[in-house]
């Protein structure tokens, strides 16, 4: 008999209601769920019923079916479990009501990494629907970033003295303190600077906002995209600059030049690491690119390059030092 049930609900041929109505958390914690959204959206009451959960809830696509994964108090389904390519195009998690934790957590931060481009990610909480992306900005270096969430945290934790990575309280330096010792109040709080700071919320959706939620649920059921997990796009000396460098007729010392002019010029930009802090480095990495250029000049080049070397001077003027 307990075969006959699952199997209907396993064809994917069931509503979210149904599959609430039916599982059992103790014991659920390794199967998943199909629903075919175009024969049975997802509603607002079906998703508001998950922070009635003991546990966390997950529902992400999967080759255009939504599937319901059953996680534990803590976290949600496991990824072995899920087994959801990395292209999916949504990944959605619960926090119980009673979790104390309303916000997406810095272990949700941490997991941005795991999802590709075109996932949108969202939590739902016993406050709203937080939409969210990869980090985009470390504000440990005021700059933008393509580093995972975990490095990016980990200085962040550095600057503000919470140690995120380290369970054991004996490996937590003095001035610091264990993110996992924190309160939940704490906690939630430490997440939700982390993901301000990082520049990660997309929206915020409060539960009784009907417009935000029916935008929501429109690409909960695969029907629009509101958001991506895509890294951000740094600054580079060649944006709306529509010279292709490979088109140039460079011999290989040229194109090697040329690259080192335009990486130093992007370094000053985007302000790496040392640059941030050391002013007179950045002074040193224009002037080096400044007399590349000069020599590229001296020793002759095409007319389609000068023009190129002229444009990028243009730009360059527009890099601040200070
Ligand atoms: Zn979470």
């Amino acid at each position: 008999m307990e075969e006959d049930k699952y199997a209907e609900i396993d064809k994917g041929s069931t509503s979210l209601t149904d599959i609430l109505d039916s599982v059992d958390t103790s014991r659920d914690r390794n199967k998943t769920f199909e629903i075919d959204p175009r024969q049975h959206p997802i509603t607002k009451e079906e998703l508001f019923r998950f922070l009635d959960f003991d546990v966390e809830l997950s529902l992400h696509e999967d080759n255009g079916k939504l599937i319901l994964g059953v996680g534990n108090e803590h976290s949600p389904a496991d990824s072995d479990v899920l087994n959801i390519g990395e292209n999916s195009r949504l990944s959605l998690h619960s926090h119980p009501r009673n979790s104390g934790m309303p916000y997406p957590s810095l272990s949700d931060a941490i997991a941005t990494q795991n999802h590709g481009e075109s996932t949108q990610l969202m939590q739902i909480g016993s406050e709203g629907i937080s939409i969210y992306r990869r980090a985009q900005f470390d504000s440990s270096q005021n700059k933008p970033t393509k580093d995972s969430a975990k490095e990016v945290l980990g200085r962040w934790g550095n600057t503000h003295h919470i140690d995120v990575l380290n369970y054991e309280e004996d490996k937590v330096k003095d001035e610091d303190v264990s993110y996992f010792s924190l309160s939940n109040e704490e906690k939630t709080q430490a997440a939700r600077d982390f993901f301000r700071d990082s520049d990660m919320i997309v929206d915020f959706i409060p539960l009784n906002d009907e417009e935000g939620l029916k935008n929501v649920l429109a690409a909960i059921n695969l029907e629009k995209v509101i958001s991506d997990n895509k890294y951000t796009e740094l600054p580079s000396i060649m944006d709306a600059i529509d010279i292709d460098i490979h088109d140039l007729p460079l011999d290989h010392a040229q194109q090697g030049k040329l690259n080192t002019i335009i990486r130093h010029f992007d370094l000053v930009l985007n302000r790496d690491g040392r640059l941030n802090r050391d002013k007179e480095l950045r002074k040193g990495f224009l002037e080096f690119a400044h007399e590349l250029m000069n020599e590229m000049r001296d020793a002759g080049v095409d007319k389609k390059t000068e023009e190129l070397l002229q444009q990028i001077g243009e730009k360059a003027k527009d890099i601040k030092v200070d």
